[in-house]
């Protein structure tokens, strides 16, 4: 599980861990339970009340902590079609299950599945837990579109959910023939039904024409063409009413009134989301007809939103240096804003196989004319001036050029080094 430096006390304790309180609150715990104890070097090992999670918290010789948590199941879980199994004779049983719709019942446990395989393959978390009012939503297969979904008039239309009738919904959009379709409830209170098919690619311009976008947080994506998208953003008013909310939120008491602030929030951060969602959208479907070929930058964007490291401070163990956490963590919040993930995945999606991904080494410092790589090239955030031939461009379009072009491939770095993150 773990491998102790060596000369470490191992100190099992049984401690109830609380979900909400998360890691955090369980370190909080320990330094506080032992306060007195000398914890350089010291390690502790706490289960979960039920025995499914091991969290070991240890402390090296400088005094800085480290947490290694583990997730185990208990005992093997049963297979989907046991548990499907089980439903049956649980149904049978209780009255108030039997009352629900057997498909939908079906559809959560193979939903549970889903995430159960997710976990186990090491690429999701574990599973939370649904709550009610909080998750809610629904899954239907068993129905025939024909005789389930109907168009009332221009923009209405209505599907029948099992157990619950006829529910109307706005028909926003060509709704196609399916098999499945969820129900949704966003954190805004809004609710949702999605029909579930493939739509067809974009079909593709013909005119061999090659793009490259440069994804920025002062200009969202520009273009080798010279063009600059911006993606929409809140306004000022109503960033200052986010804040006041989330401001009037924390100090608030618990239950209603602390909810009613936090849906506030909620409603105007769901705002937020559907702006972004449908430039995403807008543009990844433009995009997708006008080039032939799209090129992006391979970003890691997980890799690029970290949070800083902790750094210990040397004279004293257990206290901390600054490290710059709010600037990273503001910066962190303005490239997630920006929606750079959803629009390449979008674009994937609507243009497959016309997308390339590019090594994003160099390509804000190369100069798009020659080739030749200098960090001094890079004037300011949106100037260009290259410092061999004295070509000029902002910056961001030069990137997008270079990204155009394919891989950075130029003059290679010069005797000063350029910096790979000066951008
Ligand atoms: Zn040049």
């Amino acid at each position: 599980m773990l491998t102790l430096p060596p000369g470490v006390r191992v100190f099992v304790a049984i401690a109830r861990v609380d979900g909400r309180k998360g890691i955090d609150g369980l370190s909080a715990l320990v330094r506080s339970q032992f306060a007195e104890d000398p914890l350089s070097g010291s390690m502790y090992v706490f289960f979960s009340r039920r025995a499914d999670r091991v969290r070991v918290l240890y402390w090296d010789r400088d005094g800085y902590p480290y947490i290694h948590q583990k997730r185990r199941p208990v005992r093997k879980l049963p297979g989907l079609a046991e548990q499907c199994r089980m439903l049956t004779e649980a149904r049978a049983e209780f009255t108030w299950l039997r009352n629900g719709s057997v498909n939908v019942q079906q559809q959560a446990l193979r939903d549970f599945d889903q995430a159960m395989r997710n976990f186990l393959a090491g690429t999701h978390g574990y599973p939370g837990r649904r709550k009610k009012y909080k998750h809610e939503g629904l899954r239907v297969t068993d129905f025939t579109f024909a005789q389930h979904v109907q168009r009332l008039n221009r923009h209405w239309g209505q599907v029948q959910v099992p157990k619950i009738g006829w529910v109307r919904f706005k028909w926003s959009r060509t709704v196609p023939e399916c098999k499945s379709y969820r129900i949704t409830k966003d954190r805004a209170g809004r609710w949702h039904v999605a029909f579930a098919a493939i739509p067809a690619p974009v079909p593709a311009p013909g005119t061999g024409e090659v793009v490259g976008i440069d994804r920025g947080v002062t200009i969202t994506a520009a273009l080798s063409t010279g063009e600059a998208l911006h993606c929409p953003a809140l306004t000022v008013r109503e960033k200052a009413r986010l804040r006041k909310a989330q401001r009037r939120a924390a100090r608030a008491p618990k239950g209603a009134p602390k909810d009613t602030e936090y849906a506030k929030a909620g409603r105007i951060k769901a705002r937020e989301a559907d702006r972004r969602k449908d430039w995403c959208e807008k543009t990844s479907t433009d995009l997708a007809r006008r080039f032939d070929l799209i090129r992006v930058e391979d970003l890691r964007i997980k890799n690029m939103t970290r949070k800083t490291k902790p750094k210990p401070d040397p004279d004293q163990p257990g206290a901390f240096l600054p490290n710059g956490a709010r600037a990273k963590a503001g910066l962190n919040r303005a490239i997630l804003a920006q929606g750079w993930g959803l629009l390449a995945q979008r674009i994937t999606d609507k243009a497959p196989g016309r997308v390339e991904k590019v090594n994003p080494r160099f390509t804000s410092l190369r100069c798009s004319n020659c080739g030749w790589i200098d960090k001094n090239s890079r004037q300011s955030q949106a100037e260009f001036m290259c410092t061999n031939c004295g070509f000029t461009l902002n910056a961001d379009v030069n990137a997008a050029t270079n990204i155009a072009a394919g891989h950075a491939v130029g003059t290679p770095p010069s005797a000063r080094e350029p910096l790979e993150s000066a951008a």
